[in-house]
């Protein structure tokens, strides 16, 4: 069965992340083709909002918000800034910051180097 291009496009895109089929894709497309005009609404301007307006922090590299040159964690004069937490990834930090156990400051990698390449 032959798809309508709107359809068929945003199935296409949902297969493009990471651990979703094309099944799951259709799923999600039906759903969202059949759920209140606000929901596909909100959820375009959240994809275009993730890339518009977040940027990296300066000093270490985490996600903060575009027009900041600091990250909430490097802005804060209450974190030890001789105490440096490296990371793979920015969702290491938020791991971490929910365990409210650490007071220093980190440095985002954004991946790994393998040793064996
Ligand atoms: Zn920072």
């Amino acid at each position: 069965m032959l798809l309508p291009a709107p359809i068929q496009n945003l199935i296409d895109a949902f297969s493009r992340l990471p651990g979703i089929g094309p099944k799951t894709a259709s799923r999600l497309t039906f759903f969202l083709l059949h759920a209140p005009d606000e929901l596909p609404s909100d959820l375009a301007d959240a994809l275009n909002a993730l890339k518009t307006d977040t940027t990296y922090c300066q000093t270490c590299f985490n996600i903060t918000v575009s027009g900041r040159t600091q990250c909430e964690v490097c802005a804060s004069p209450d974190r030890d800034a001789g105490l440096i937490c490296v990371v793979e990834e920015p969702l290491d930090v938020l791991a971490i910051e929910r365990t409210d156990g650490f007071q220093g400051r980190y440095h985002v990698l954004h991946g790994a180097l393998s040793p064996i390449e």
